[in-house]
């Protein structure tokens, strides 16, 4: 039987609508909501992700600030424009689109960000936050996967997670969230020096894949009805694939997120989404 389609592009409209109410609510009162992004440099996939970004910020209402730097740029001039947005009173909520291009540390510019402005949740202090159950942006990969689970309904309690990847970006906090009181998941963190990787993925119940190498998990990973969480992007003389090899798993999984469509709207979503609760907060 095929897997049931875990649709982020669906489950991120919703998230997306109410967003948009609460910056209307707040725009009905004289207050606009600010988020600003930082681009350094000209690769083609994170200029698209941050045009991604800003149109469904402006969709949902939001004002946009866009700093794009030169690839020449120094951590000095990085560091600076995030100061400056820090300072602007109009700016809710920012993100440092990463990778930095070579030779700049893109995890030193992340630490600069005003954690109350952090709106991928990527700061220390907030993943800090996540590590002790406190609220905060959440990471918003791992937390836009979260929202998916919970609006597919995918039961977490008792079961076991097995998480392929340890960035600070997905694959750590992704492990933090399903293993948090409440969630309940038992987690294994997999990566590159894991032993036997396919034999340890058929134990998941909930498998996510956050390797960045295309089409690698195939039908020996996957046990039978197991939900699927496929992270990667990976673009291919195919065209844009995930980790997950969707058609040799599609029948073995009992739900699975496509690429696209998946993650990646979620992510945005999750990105709004905090940055609309940061507004908030900051006026409470
Ligand atoms: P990353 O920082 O490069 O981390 C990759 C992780 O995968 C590392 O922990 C690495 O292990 C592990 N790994 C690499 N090769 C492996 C292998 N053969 N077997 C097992 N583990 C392996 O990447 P990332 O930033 O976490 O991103 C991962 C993927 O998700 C990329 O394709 C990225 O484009 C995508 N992504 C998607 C979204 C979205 O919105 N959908 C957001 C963020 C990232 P070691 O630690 O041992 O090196």
């Amino acid at each position: 039987m095929s897997a049931i389609i875990l649709s982020g592009r669906d489950v991120s409209t919703a998230v997306r609508a109410e967003v948009a109410e609460r910056v209307a609510a707040m725009s009905r009162r004289g207050r606009t909501v600010g988020l600003a992004t930082v681009l350094v440099g000209d690769d083609a996939a994170s200029r698209v992700y941050v045009r991604n970004k800003h149109r469904a910020a402006e969709a949902a209402g939001f004002l946009s600030f866009d700093r794009h730097l030169p690839a020449s740029a120094s951590q000095g001039d990085v560091e600076a424009v995030v100061a400056e947005l820090n300072a602007d009173d109009s700016v809710d909520g920012m993100i440092v689109q990463l990778p930095l291009p070579d030779g700049l540390d893109g995890e030193a510019a992340v630490e600069k960000v005003d954690p109350r402005k952090d709106a991928d949740g990527l700061h220390p202090f907030n993943l800090g936050q996540l590590v002790l159950s406190r609220p905060g942006p959440l990471p918003a990969t791992p937390g836009g996967i979260m929202r998916i689970l919970g609006h597919y309904g995918i039961e977490t309690a008792g079961t076991t997670a097995v998480i392929v990847g340890r960035s600070f970006l997905v694959g750590r906090p992704m492990a933090l969230l399903l293993g948090a009181k409440g969630v309940d998941a038992t987690v294994i963190q997999a990566h590159s020096r894991t032993p036997d990787l396919a034999g340890v993925c058929h134990e998941a119940d909930i498998l996510v894949a956050a390797v960045g190498r295309p089409k690698m998990f195939d039908e020996r990973f996957v046990k039978p009805g197991a939900t699927v969480i496929d992270v990667g992007i990976n673009r291919t003389d195919d065209g844009l694939v995930g980790d997950v090899d969707f058609d040799a798993v599609v029948d073995v999984a009992g739900a699975i997120t496509p690429v696209p469509g998946g993650v990646g709207p979620m992510t945005i979503a999750t990105l709004l989404a905090n940055t609309v609760a940061l507004a908030e907060a900051k006026d409470n």
